[in-house]
């Protein structure tokens, strides 16, 4: 059943605000999403006001969520610090959900952001794949690692947090939206033996290009905690690509054990994932390694490998920047195809070549994570 603009903004018009006036008067609404029952909006105050709208942002969800045909509805709080404003308390103390977008910056020698996150209960390892640029087949590897992982025997779960393109739906071939548990949580889609959520499956693509940085962090934040993931080794994080403000706020928001790096061969790529490591660097985030994608080409009729944009540059520069080297992944067709029709090719092909590669480098990453996995 479709849910119309109107009956949302009836609903919300109900809500009442720290301003005196209903949720629709008071000229805090981003643009409503509304449609084949997905509600999205974002409500966007001012840092100081924050804490007062949370109750706010909850009685928004629920009046939505009460209209008949809803069947998702993600309210979003973002708050803004004005230029020149003072600086806002820090992040724990905020209300839940809440992200300042002004606040990111990392304390100079100050204590580790890490020890601010709280973890999200039954996850022992929330990791973020990551790229200096879009193209370079980081949800392809993310979503492939996640299998590799998998196929270890680990509980993966798989995070779709590329709000300017969610390409995990296409990868999966996964069409449901999530339902919602008795506590209102968002139940994870299974596919492939993963919990699986991105926010392609609540919003159109079209949603997500125009997303703003507060928007996605909002969003982001929403997706780790208000998704009852379950019991979970490894949630792959698929971020979005390049190392901005969003990316370096989500960084430092999201409580990572450590992020792996794709880079193709290519001079630019590497450039971009060098940008990537200081990011992670920054926000004292470990980096777990760099893939190189994309990284050689095989004849499938001579078997010649081509290396078709001078292959090795990555292992070069993780040996340099002195962090591990997780593997090459070869340039082919099938990785491709498999990814294009919805079955990623360690599912598809689980004995060839390149699930092998996955599981191998899923291997070195595990190896990494293995006292955070031991220890939940
Ligand atoms: P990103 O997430 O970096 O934007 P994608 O994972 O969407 O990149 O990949 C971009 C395109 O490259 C997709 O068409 C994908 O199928 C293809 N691709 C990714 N990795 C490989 C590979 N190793 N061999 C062949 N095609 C690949």
């Amino acid at each position: 059943m479709g849910v119309t603009q109107q009956q949302v903004q009836d609903a919300l018009a109900k809500v009442a605000t720290p301003r005196g006036v209903g949720l629709t008067n008071a000229g805090v609404l981003s643009p409503i999403s509304a449609g084949d029952g997905k509600v999205f909006f974002s409500i966007n105050v001012e840092a100081s006001e924050a804490r007062a709208w949370e109750g706010v942002r909850a009685a928004a969800e629920s009046a939505v969520r009460a209209i008949p045909g809803v069947e998702v509805a993600m309210v979003a709080l973002t708050a803004e610090r004005k230029a020149g404003a003072a600086a806002p308390p820090a992040p724990h103390r905020h209300a839940p959900g809440v992200q300042n977008v002004a606040s990111h910056r990392p304390p100079q020698g100050g204590p580790s952001p890490m020890s601010r996150q709280a973890e999200i209960p039954g996850v022992a390892a929330i990791i973020a794949v990551a790229s200096g640029k879009g193209g370079v087949g980081k949800s392809t590897t993310a979503l492939n690692l996640a299998l590799g992982l998998r196929d270890l025997g680990l509980r993966v779960g798989l995070l779709d947090a590329d709000i300017y393109g969610p390409s995990v739906p296409r990868l999966t071939g996964i069409r449901e939206k999530p339902q919602l548990n008795v506590d209102r949580k968002m139940i994870p889609l299974q596919r492939f033996g993963l919990s699986i959520m991105s926010i392609g499956f609540l919003v159109e693509e079209e949603t997500a290009m125009i997303w703003r940085g507060p928007m996605v962090m909002s969003a982001v934040t929403q997706m780790l905690r208000d998704v009852a993931w379950g019991t979970l080794d490894v949630l792959v994080v698929d971020m979005p690509p390049g190392t901005g403000d969003a990316q370096l706020t989500l960084a430092q928001t999201v409580p990572l054990k450590g992020a792996v790096i794709i880079s193709t061969p290519q001079d630019l790529s590497l450039i971009d994932a060098r940008r990537g490591l200081a990011m992670f660097t920054k926000v004292n985030v470990p980096v777990l390694g760099i893939i190189e994608n994309m990284s050689y080409f095989r004849c499938p009729h001579c078997g010649t490998q081509s290396d078709i944009f001078g292959h090795g540059g990555a292992r070069h520069e993780a040996e340099r920047l002195g962090v591990p080297f997780l593997g090459e992944i070869p340039l082919h067709m099938s990785i491709r195809t498999t990814s294009d029709a919805g079955t990623p090719v360690v599912e598809s092909e689980p004995k060839g070549l390149h699930a092998a590669i996955y599981r191998e480098i899923g291997a070195k990453v595990r190896d990494q994570l293995k006292d955070a996995i031991a220890a939940a």
